[in-house]
């Protein structure tokens, strides 16, 4: 279903973007990388993935917190391959403090990179989707975009707003051929749970290994990390012909976390 297809993944250079690249382009599509990291790394992956599956990678280095390049990032991938048919709304960050502390300029930077971001890419996608009557829109929110935690005012608001935005734009183009759905991951192991798991450890006087096993106890049943491929997997299924009518909703990988 995605051989041939023309994919941006935001937020690829790290985590569960990179997964995610990493699975479309064994699949066979084209794949717009963004993200930030070394030059030299970057350019690394685009040339691995490109020898292992013979397709097409580019990068764009964008800030998804600014609508301009947000704009040039979606440009350049119509420019490279001719069309964009899978968006994948994946670029974020965190921090955590108490709402009465949380620095405004943090909390700006969370909004605009893990929800307006998301806005703006699609607003700029689905019109040419439309056009030729397939699309898909996959946005990666978080076990926070249904559930709260303590200290997470920004990241969960952001989440849940995903979650909003996704079902907005899955009704306005509901009939169109393009599903707009979420995946809301649980802990996964990446850079971006590291550093919480090292502030925890810091916090507590905890070994890493000690906090780590307590963060996952503390939320997630399972006791076990989710992995990047496994959000990838699911990124996949949204791609193909059987999610043609999952449409607007979303998809829990977060072993039990909310089910509680
Ligand atoms: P990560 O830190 O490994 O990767 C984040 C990616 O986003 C990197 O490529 C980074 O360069 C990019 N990025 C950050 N700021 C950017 C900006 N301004 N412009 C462009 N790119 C930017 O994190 P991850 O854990 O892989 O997270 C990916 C997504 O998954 C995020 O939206 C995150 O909220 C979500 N998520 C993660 C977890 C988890 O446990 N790791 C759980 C639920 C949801």
């Amino acid at each position: 279903m995605i051989q041939g297809k023309r994919a941006i993944v935001t937020g690829s250079t790290s985590g569960i973007g990179l997964g995610i690249a990493q699975r479309l382009a064994a699949g066979g599509a084209s794949v717009m990388l963004n993200g930030f990291g070394e030059k030299d790394e970057i350019k690394t992956i685009q040339q691995d993935l490109e020898a292992q599956y013979g397709v097409n990678v580019a990068y764009h280095s964008a800030d998804v917190s600014k609508a301009e390049d947000i704009a040039d990032l979606v440009k350049e991938a119509n420019h490279q391959f001719g069309g964009i048919d899978i968006l994948v709304n994946n670029a974020g960050i965190q921090f955590t403090s108490p709402i009465i502390d949380f620095p405004v300029e943090r909390w700006d930077a969370i909004i605009a990179i893990n929800l307006n971001a998301a806005f703006h890419t699609m607003r700029l996608c689905l019109p040419s989707m439309e056009e030729r009557g397939w699309g898909r829109i996959i946005n990666i929110a978080s076990a926070h975009g249904l559930v709260a935690s303590v200290d997470k005012s920004a990241y969960v608001a952001a989440k849940h707003g995903v979650m909003g935005l996704t079902k907005v734009a899955a009704l306005e183009h509901a009939s169109s051929g393009i599903t707009i759905n979420a995946v809301c991951p649980g802990w996964v192991l990446t850079p971006l749970v590291e550093a919480q798991i090292k502030a925890k450890a810091e916090r507590s006087g905890l070994q890493y290994h000690e906090a780590k096993a307590e963060l996952l106890s503390e939320k997630q049943p399972s006791g076990e990390f989710v992995t990047p491929d496994q959000i990838a997997g699911i990124v996949h299924f949204l791609c193909s012909e059987d999610a043609n009518q999952i449409n607007g909703t979303a998809i829990s990988a977060d072993g039990g976390w909310t089910a509680q």
